[in-house]
């Protein structure tokens, strides 16, 4: 029999690709490479030959970094490279974090310092400027590396109307953007309801929708048509006693918050650009998904979803609600799109729930988190295969960005349909999205961008999520110092 020695790395790599593709075991975004193995020099190692292996070539191809990167110039690469090192380093993020939320950030010189660091480290890495304007030009960039932009005017939470309209002057405009910008280049809108309806009325709204599902005879004089926003297995922990119903006042502030909300949808039609609304924390869910749902009945017409909602795997309730939402759309007709994500709330569930009393409304483990992911995934990609529905598969995990893009290809989904996108956040998964990409699928980088101050809360999800040696980032660390290695010797 044929012989060869190849690196254990590549063989570890090989062995995760060509695993079967019905397991849906996977492990955590970092499985791929273990970074407990990096080694410059591995020991060979003697195995079969690739020739020799009936299996099939792999979908996902994560092993050459000189390809994967090929589209990138090298001051991107060591930016990120320095980056995602800085961020790996726990106790220089602990400090980080603590000096972010601390009364530091109140003395103005103070505040000016951190923020030019800030500026020039994670700002630059996870975000696409300061203005649409340079947003656009990010999008540009990301376009010649092959990649599409999700273009997310990042404010976070409104507390009034002030805010909602100019917001909504924020949102308008990035679709006026994607609209100018090349047809390829963008696709899609991301929008935060908190952002354009106050969100003590969100929270109110979140109350009555979950007490009238525990009395489905709790009249809701202004509720619309919509798509069923709990299932039985859904926490109503949040709503212990009868709320009381909205003011004349909140009424008019649900109408205006709705109409905002519509504008903005009427224009991704005229545009035809979808509208990706995005998932918040559980206590105002349920308000958020009545705003997605009446807006999909509204604007997802014939087969073209505008208006795609968001499914947080982590949630036990996930899937119920997906199965629930898409039968009830499929009965009046209406494509649905979904932005699928495990969610990014997790210690902050965790905590509402044990305060009350309550279980955690989040998976008792990751393993059933990845499961779920991984379900809801498939049963999005055989909708897209035998209908109109649309769905973006938005996770760094590169277990469930190979089996779904295994799955997208035996069912003939690519680039032609148009229906399937998957995503990574900007300065996230870099390897992942241009696996992807080489591998025939449309992939986007969500990119948020805005004025240093409004996007904090954003970046402080970040350093949390990116933090640790076993952070989703390790192996883009260790692709992209490779690739840097390996240009300085070829350059040398
Ligand atoms: C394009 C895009 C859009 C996004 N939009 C949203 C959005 O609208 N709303 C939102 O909430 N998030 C959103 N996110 C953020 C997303 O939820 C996080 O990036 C995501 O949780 C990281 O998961 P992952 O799929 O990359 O997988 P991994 O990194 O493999 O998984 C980590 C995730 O698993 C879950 N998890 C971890 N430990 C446990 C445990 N012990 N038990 C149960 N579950 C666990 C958590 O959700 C954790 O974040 C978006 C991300 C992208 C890429």
């Amino acid at each position: 029999m044929a012989t060869k020695r190849l690196p254990p790395k590549l063989l570890q790599n090989l062995r995760c690709i060509v695993r079967p593709l019905n397991s849906s075991s996977s492990t955590s975004s970092y499985s791929a490479v273990s970074p407990l193995t990096l080694t410059d020099k591995p020991e060979p190692t003697t195995v079969e030959t690739v020739s020799t292996i009936t299996r099939p070539p792999p979908i996902l191809d994560l092993s050459d970094p000189q390809k994967l990167f090929a589209t990138l110039p090298t001051s991107r690469l060591l930016h990120a490279s320095l980056n995602l090192h800085l961020a790996s380093i726990e106790p220089m993020v602990d400090f980080g974090l603590w000096v972010m939320n601390s009364r530091l950030m109140e003395v103005g010189i103070m505040r000016d310092v951190v923020l030019a660091i800030i500026r020039r480290t994670f700002y630059e890495h996870f975000c696409g400027g300061e203005d649409i304007k340079q947003a656009g030009k990010c999008v540009m960039r990301l376009n010649k590396a092959g990649l599409r932009g999700m273009l997310d005017f990042a404010v976070e939470f409104s507390r009034d109307n002030d805010a909602c309209d100019r917001n909504l002057e924020g949102f308008l405009e990035a679709v006026e953007a994607a609209e100018s910008l090349p047809r390829s280049s963008v696709s899609f809108v991301a929008v935060k309801v908190t952002a354009i309806c106050p969100l003590n009325l969100l929270e109110q709204l979140s109350n009555l929708l979950r007490w009238q599902q525990k009395d489905p005879s709790f009249n809701l004089p202004w509720k619309h048509d919509t798509f069923p926003i709990f299932a039985d297995s859904s926490p109503l922990y949040h709503t212990l006693k009868e709320p009381e119903p909205l003011t004349p006042q909140a009424e008019h502030d649900l109408q205006l918050g709705m109409q905002r909300l519509w504008k903005i949808c009427q224009r991704c039609l005229e545009a035809n650009v979808p509208l990706a609304i995005d998932a918040e924390h559980t206590s105002i869910q349920p308000a958020i998904d009545y705003f997605a749902y009446t807006s999909a009945i509204q604007y997802n017409k014939d087969d073209n979803p505008i208006v795609y909602a968001t499914i947080q795997a982590y949630l036990k309730d996930a899937k119920d609600r997906l199965l629930l939402v898409t039968k009830a759309a499929d009965k009046m007709g209406v494509p649905m799109g979904f932005k699928l994500v495990r969610g990014a709330y997790m210690s902050s569930e965790s905590k509402l729930a044990s305060s009350l009393g309550y279980e955690s409304p989040i998976h008792n483990d990751i393993r059933q988190t990845h499961d779920c992911y991984n379900d809801c995934a498939s049963f999005m990609l055989d909708r897209i295969a035998n209908g109109s529905d649309g769905a973006v598969l938005a996770t760094h995990n590169i277990e469930s960005g190979r089996l779904a893009a295994t799955k997208a290809h035996d069912l003939g989904i690519g680039k032609i349909n148009q229906k399937l996108e998957f995503a990574q956040l900007y300065g996230m998964s870099e390897a992942l999205s241009f696996a992807l990409t080489n591998a025939g699928l449309d992939v986007s980088k969500y990119l948020p961008y805005g004025p240093i101050d409004t996007v904090l809360p954003y970046l402080l999800r970040r350093a949390e999520e990116n933090r640790g040696l076993l952070s989703a980032s390790s192996l883009d660390k260790e692709l992209i110092r490779k690739e840097l290695k390996r240009r300085l010797k070829a350059a040398a």
